[in-house]
């Protein structure tokens, strides 16, 4: 048994396997799903998302940073606007909107802007070491 993934933006697919497990962290947090999962829609945090293969050769790693998932009858959709596979993001890009929205709390801690903006930057540094 197996799970079907769909990883898609509204433009692409952005990857498809057949998966033994599929985890995400959505706004209740992490969250598992193995062939036979209950169906199941929730909103997606901005996390890492993992796939590991169906054969167990290999674990996919994504950056995902806004969408839904919705998994039934072993059919899994992620669906997201902005998502980069660790493979596809360029670190010093990510460590240069870290230090700039470092910059921008330590002058105003409150600035939700570069709140976001710094958790996007820290799952695509933690995302990018599986590379
Ligand atoms: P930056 O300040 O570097 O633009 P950001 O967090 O504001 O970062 P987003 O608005 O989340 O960027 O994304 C804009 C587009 O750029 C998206 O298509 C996203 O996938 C891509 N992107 C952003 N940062 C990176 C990165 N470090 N590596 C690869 N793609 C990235």
């Amino acid at each position: 048994m197996s799970i079907h993934v769909e990883f898609v933006s509204p433009e692409r697919v952005i990857f498809e396997a057949e998966a033994k497990e599929v985890i995400v962290r959505t706004s209740d947090g992490e969250i598992g799903f193995l062939p036979g999962h209950v169906p199941f829609v929730g909103v997606l945090a901005v996390a890492e998302a993992r796939i590991h293969d169906a054969d167990g050769s290999t674990i996919h790693s994504f950056a995902v940073h806004r969408g839904f998932v919705e998994i039934a009858d072993d059919h899994c959709t992620i669906l997201s606007d902005v998502a980069e596979a660790a493979a596809d993001i360029d670190r010093a890009r990510a460590e240069i909107a870290q230090s700039r929205a470092e910059e921008a709390l330590r002058a105003s801690r409150d600035d939700a802007d570069a709140i976001a903006a710094l958790q996007r930057a820290n799952v695509r540094l933690e995302v990018a070491k599986k590379a």
